[in-house]
């Protein structure tokens, strides 16, 4: 790869990585069951604050099992944002449920409390216990927030507002390890959450999830289910349906080397955050990622708004020239409501998803990358920016 390339976001492995996996290979224990698996689990616990932990194969078969541990099943519905990855619908659909849309916020791109809110108070009403949807006459049974980006959720409102409709919560913290809420960190502000491990987020184990909660019978019947629901320490006995759903020792083996450098990684991400701020937050046109007043980012993936009419340039178009510049940019998530999958779900007062869709770019952020890099992408867009805006004039 070219030298000068300057990647979107790519995993820091300098520290006790390689000594750990080669500690597995020299032991023999590669597989789901193995030392580093059961410190892995302790280490996240303990940094979330969380009474248990459960390792899984990656993020979205952690998702999986909470929902099914959760209680979330057959022709239920589960509130989740409309700007997300696509995986906590994806799951949700896993156990027959149905995914409801709801727009985010226009500041922090979270999801809209006030519009979930209305739609509770205007287009539900209470059967019994149960929270019902007035269009789909279905039951409302949980809620997955989505910590996008680093930055948490009000969670002190979600909660408020979780308790008065008798919802679950499932946190879906994947992109949010270390963030916090107050001093609580995310995946500890809920009933239960999942982490990612992929390549991409803020630690990894090349593909990896993790399960946490603070429910023992609920983590018990999670790791049940994710090692094939076995009743039988040595005859195959299986009372239902499991998944082989568990890490490997090699793979928690990078998990612990990568959580010994986790608060480092986030220092490092807040750096890189506060110099994109003090330099592309004076560009009239571009709006930098910000931290909600009580609440702690990782800003694990920077991610910057670029308006056209102001600029000149849309975010597609910036993406390209700074390909061209052998710097990688990506936009965010295609609001999930207007995918086919997912065509005939409902979709509440869908806006600010939208416009922060066709806006949004997320920039060069890695742990890894040097000052003398950053500013270059600094240069880069600010560059782009001055002549997009001559373009424009000159039409
Ligand atoms: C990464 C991610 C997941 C899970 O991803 P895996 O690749 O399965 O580990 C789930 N939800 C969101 C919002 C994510 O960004």
């Amino acid at each position: 790869m070219n030298d000068d390339f300057i990647p979107l976001s790519v995993p820091f492995l300098g520290g006790n990585e390689s000594r750990y996996v080669q500690e597995c290979i020299e032991t023999n224990w590669v597989s789901s069951v193995g030392d580093f698996v059961n410190r892995f689990e302790d280490m996240v616990a303990r940094y979330v604050g969380c009474s248990h932990a459960v390792a899984t194969v990656n993020g979205t078969a952690a998702l999986h099992i909470a929902l099914i541990v959760a209680g979330v099943g057959q022709d239920d519905e589960v509130i989740v944002p409309t700007l997300t990855f696509i995986a906590p619908a994806s799951a949700i659909r896993y156990v027959g449920a149905w995914p409801v849309f709801v727009d985010v916020e226009p500041v922090y791109f979270q999801l809209d409390l006030v519009k979930l809110r209305a739609f509770f108070e205007k287009s539900c009403h209470f059967e019994g216990d149960n929270l019902v949807n007035n269009d789909s006459n279905r039951r409302i049974k949980a809620i997955i927030p989505v910590h996008i980006l680093g930055h948490p959720v009000d969670m002190v409102e979600l909660n408020k507002l979780a308790r008065y409709y008798n919802l679950i919560v499932i946190e879906d913290a994947t992109e949010s390890l270390g963030a916090c809420c107050g001093d609580i960190k995310t995946g500890n502000l809920s009933s239960i959450a999942c982490f990612s491990f992929n390549g991409n987020k803020i630690i990894t184990t090349g593909g990896g999830g993790m399960i946490v909660t603070n429910n023992g019978s609920w983590a018990e019947r999670a790791r049940y289910l994710t090692t094939q629901a076995k009743d039988d320490p040595l005859e195959y006995i299986h009372n239902e349906i499991g998944y082989n759903y568990r890490l490997t020792n090699i793979q928690a083996a990078l998990g612990c080397a990568q959580m010994e450098q986790l608060d480092h990684f986030i220092a490092t991400k807040r750096q890189i955050a506060a110099r994109y701020q003090e330099h592309l937050g004076q560009i009239e046109g571009v709006t930098v990622a910000g931290e909600a007043p009580d609440r702690f980012s990782t800003f694990w993936l920077y991610t910057i708004l670029i308006d056209p009419t102001i600029t000149g340039i849309t975010s597609r178009q910036a993406l390209q020239s700074l390909a061209a510049h052998a710097v990688q940019t990506r936009p965010l998530w295609h609001p999930l409501y207007s995918l086919p999958p997912f065509s005939n779900c409902q979709a509440i007062d869908i806006v600010q998803a939208n416009h922060i869709y066709e806006r949004a770019l997320s920039i060069p952020c890695s742990v890894s990358l040097k000052p003398s890099e950053q500013m270059l992408v600094i240069e880069h867009i600010q560059q782009l920016i001055r002549t997009g805006g001559l373009c424009r004039k000159s039409t």
